[in-house]
C-alpha cells in the first residue's frame, strides 16, 4: 500500500534500535491486513525521552513500542497506565488516547501466548526461573498470575531476586516465588521442572555462555524456554535437549508481544494464520543469518 495523506505511523523508541525485528512484524502485518500504517525505528538519546514522547504525540503518531533502556522511565510520561503494566513496573507499548498515551506491557501476555501455542502450561506447574532483571520480573508476575504452584527464582545478585520475589508475592497475596542464588540450584527439590531462562547470558555473540554450566541442573528440566532468540538455539537450549528436555527460544514471545501491540493500535484481532505467516518470515531471517 502506498504512503499517502492518511498513512498512520507507529514506531519503536529505545537506544539502540538498529537491530530491531519489530518493523518486520508490523509492516508485514499492515501489508497483509491492508492497513494504511507504517512502523519505523526511532532512536532516542538518553536525556530526551520526555521530548520524544511529547513530540510523537504532537506528530499524531498512532502508537509506540518502547525498548531498553526506557521501559520503566517512560511511565512518568504517560497519561494513563494499564493495571498489569503498573504492577510489572514496565511498559513496552504506548497507545494513543485523546490527550496522551496509555501504557501497556505486552511482553508478558506475549510470552503467555507463545507458551500456549507450544502447548506449555504454567497453571499448577513447578517452575525454575533464571534471572531477576526486567524481563524475569515480568515472567515472575506471569507465572504467579497464571497459577504456578511454585517459582524458584534464581539470580546471581541476591538483593535483586529477594526484592522481586517479595514484591510479586505481596501483589499476588501468596508465597509463590522463592528467591535463591544461582549457585544454590541443587537445593531445589527433586522433580522435573519447566525452566525459563530470563538472563542475558548466552545472547549472541556470546553463544557459548550459559548461566548454569553444571550438567546436573539440566536433569531437572522437562521443558526449557529461553527468552533469548539470537542465537536460534542457545547453549541453555542445547543442554536442556541433551538431557532429554524440550527446548524453545524467545522468538514467538517477540512475535506475540508485537501482535498484541498491533491489535491495540489498530483495534483488530490478528488470526493465528497471519501470526504464523509473520513467524515464518522472522524465522527465515534467523535461519539465513545462522
Ligand atoms: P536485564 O534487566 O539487564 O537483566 C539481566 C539479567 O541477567 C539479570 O538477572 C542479571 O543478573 C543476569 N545476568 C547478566 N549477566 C550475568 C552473568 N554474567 N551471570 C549471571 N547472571 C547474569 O535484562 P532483561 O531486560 O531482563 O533481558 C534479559 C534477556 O531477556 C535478554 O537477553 C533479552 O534479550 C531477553 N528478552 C527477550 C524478549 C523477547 O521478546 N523474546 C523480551 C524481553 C527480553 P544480576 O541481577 O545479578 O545482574
Amino acid at each position: 500500500m502506498e504512503i499517502d495523506g492518511r498513512t498512520k505511523i507507529c514506531g519503536l523508541i529505545g537506544n539502540p534500535v538498529e537491530h530491531t525485528l519489530s518493523p518486520m512484524i508490523h509492516n508485514t502485518l499492515a501489508q497483509r491486513l491492508g492497513h494504511n500504517m507504517r512502523y519505523v525505528p526511532l532512536l532516542v538519546e538518553r536525556d530526551r525521552l520526555k521530548e520524544a514522547v511529547a513530540g510523537a504525540f504532537a506528530l499524531n503518531l498512532l502508537g509506540l513500542n518502547v525498548t531498553v533502556p526506557y521501559k520503566s522511565e517512560v511511565i512518568a510520561n504517560l497519561r494513563e497506565i494499564d493495571e498489569l503494566a503498573q504492577n510489572i513496573g514496565a511498559v513496552n507499548t504506548l497507545v494513543r488516547t485523546t490527550d496522551g498515551y496509555k501504557g501497556y506491557n505486552t511482553d508478558m501476555e506475549g510470552l503467555y501466548r507463545a507458551m500456549t501455542s507450544e502447548g506449555i502450561r504454567i497453571g499448577g506447574e513447578q517452575i525454575i526461573l533464571l534471572g531477576a532483571g526486567g524481563a524475569a520480573r515480568a515472567v515472575a508476575y506471569l507465572c504467579a498470575v497464571k497459577g504456578a504452584d511454585k517459582v524458584y527464582m534464581l539470580n546471581r545478585t541476591w538483593d535483586k531476586v529477594q526484592a522481586v520475589a517479595a514484591e510479586v508475592n505481596r501483589a499476588i497475596g501468596r508465597d509463590v516465588v522463592m528467591p535463591m542464588l544461582l549457585k544454590e540450584y541443587s537445593q531445589i527439590p527433586a522433580g522435573k521442572y519447566l525452566a525459563i531462562q530470563g538472563t542475558s547470558v548466552g545472547l549472541a555473540p556470546h553463544v557459548e555462555d550459559v548461566v548454569i554450566a553444571e550438567e546436573a541442573f539440566y536433569k531437572k528440566i522437562h521443558t526449557g524456554f529461553d527468552l533469548i532468540y539470537s542465537p536460534w538455539e542457545t547453549k541453555f537450549m542445547k543442554m536442556t535437549k541433551a538431557h532429554g528436555g524440550r527446548a524453545y527460544n524467545g522468538l514467538k514471545m517477540l512475535l506475540y508481544q508485537g501482535i498484541i501491540a498491533y491489535e491495540l493500535w489498530n483495534n483488530v484481532t490478528v488470526s493465528e494464520a497471519d501470526a504464523q505467516m509473520v513467524y515464518e518470515k522472522l524465522k527465515a531471517h534467523f535461519t539465513l543469518a545462522d
